[in-house]
């Protein structure tokens, strides 16, 4: 399998270097050169599968460059550090199947490709004999999970960036508790917005990127879209099949369209197992009126209940975007500047037909959000963090009679206590992994938000 970029800037490139290159050089996204399909044979071994041996089978579809018997020992290890042995369980809840994403060492779903990423750099890293700097900002919940993601690994540093005394409690200490030498966790005095301000000026310092080997954490690597392929195949396939429904929706909540893309390619492995994909968005809908409306018009970004959704340009639709220009990078290329130029793109009616065809849409509002944790709790004793209740409320709307509904969950409510209190009264029960993180060690710098301090413990503690 052959990788490409959207834009059509690069020469085809194999798997290994398409991980390692992260964005397309030539400023777009990396995609195989032809999406895979399998067979009815085929899906009917797939059913007998567990999740590991599911995910080598999927991803040894998209990857032909490393050796079976050491994928299947990556995916292994990386779906250890999972705490329930389904990996990603699916659990009855009322009238919908909950796909909970949430049982790896961050409780959010992001683990699911994060875990298995930091494992194939450090992989690959010593393959070829390279070193990694990994500099980031988060808000709170990505870093964690990328912190998580290579913490004792060996030939990677990792720097993540967090606005100081801003990010929950429980979310610094998830940070700041991982002690691992490899982990240089920094808390800036100043907002998120200075912390991604100072990352992005330190990446365009070229022969400082270079130098170190600078590596970004974000939601467009190819490996992390294909991680998030599984658990669609494994939901599908527990909920089809002889005796069972011919097919399954899914409600997903985005804001990147990360996860929402994993399922449009999921769906191309199984066609008819795969129904309808449901894009929730919270009140940042811009994914909304784009399935809607084929409006795609950058809007001011408004703080949630759902913060990880809170996104005004989607990282992943360029990926969406090639396919509905019939795979051509020169209509890509031309889109994407387009939209680059003046923040917003239009599409014509038939457009906006294949759109409606590869997705349906729902996005809620706050109070919207609070009623379908609390309702959903009133109706089945179930606790949805916001996030996950996001993709429920979008789901009930657009559900179809008799096609099960799976609801996928990306985040234990226990993450987001606060929401979960204003809709049923009380915070969620605290699973142990983050009981405990009280009262252990922890490390961080302090550093003021100014790019020359941050370089400088960049460059005295990169690799
Ligand atoms: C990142 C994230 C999302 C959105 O996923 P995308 O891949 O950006 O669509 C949803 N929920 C939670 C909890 C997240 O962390």
């Amino acid at each position: 399998m052959r990788y490409l970029s959207t834009r059509g800037g690069i020469a085809p490139i194999s798997f290994t270097e398409a991980v390692m290159m992260g964005l397309a050089t030539d400023g777009g996204l990396l995609l195989p050169e032809k999406l895979p399909t399998v067979d009815a044979a085929t899906v009917a071994a797939w059913r007998n599968l567990s999740y590991p041996e599911l995910a080598c089978a999927v991803l040894s579809l998209f990857i032909d460059d490393i050796p079976p018997a050491d994928l299947k020992d990556l995916i292994r290890r990386s779906y250890a550090t999972f705490n329930h042995p389904e990996v990603t369980p699916l659990v009855k809840q009322g009238d919908c199947h909950i796909l909970e994403l949430f049982h790896g060492p961050t409780l959010a779903f992001k683990d699911v490709a994060l875990q298995l990423l930091g494992n194939l750099f450090e992989y690959l890293l010593k393959k070829s004999g390279g070193r990694m700097n990994i500099l980031g900002a988060t808000s709170g919940d990505t870093g964690s999970a990328a912190i998580y993601g290579v913490r004792g690994k060996e030939r990677i540093n990792i720097f993540i960036l967090h606005p100081y005394k801003r990010v929950s409690p429980v979310q610094e200490l998830q940070m700041t508790t991982v002690t691992d030498p490899n982990v240089f966790n920094i808390a800036v005095r100043g907002t998120f917005d200075d912390g991604q301000a100072i990352v992005k000026q330190i990446f365009n310092d070229i022969p400082f990127k270079e130098k170190h080997q600078l590596g970004a954490i974000n939601s467009i690597n190819w490996a992390r879209i294909v991680a998030q392929v599984v658990y669609y195949v494994y939901a599908a396939l527990k909920l089809t099949g002889e005796g069972r429904a011919a097919t399954a929706d899914f409600a997903v909540p985005t804001g990147n369209f990360g996860d929402i893309f994993a399922g449009f390619v999921a769906r191309h492995l199984l066609p008819k197992e795969i129904g309808q994909l449901i894009l929730a968005t919270n009140e940042n809908n811009l994914l909304s009126r784009f399935v809607l409306h084929g409006d795609y018009s950058v809007g001011t970004v408004v703080a949630t209940s759902s913060p990880s959704m809170d996104i005004q340009v989607a990282s992943n639709f360029e990926r969406y975007l090639y396919y509905l220009n019939n795979e051509s990078p020169e209509r890509t290329r031309a889109a994407m500047e387009q939209f680059a130029a003046s923040g917003t793109l239009q599409f014509d009616p038939a457009a906006r037909a294949r759109i409606q065809a590869d997705f349906a849409s729902k996005s809620a509002t706050e109070e919207e959000t609070v009623a379908t944790i609390r309702g959903f709790h009133r109706a089945t004793g179930y606790v949805l963090d916001p996030h996950t209740a996001v993709g429920v409320h979008a789901g009930q709307a657009c559900r179809r009679q008799g096609v099960p509904l799976v609801c996928l969950s990306t985040a234990h409510p226990a993450k987001f206590g606060e929401a979960v209190k204003r809709a049923i009264g009380r915070e969620p029960e605290m699973p142990a992994s983050l009981a405990n993180l009280t009262g252990k060690p922890t490390r961080c710098q302090v550093l003021d938000a100014e790019i020359a301090t941050v370089k400088g413990f960049v460059e005295h503690h990169a690799l």
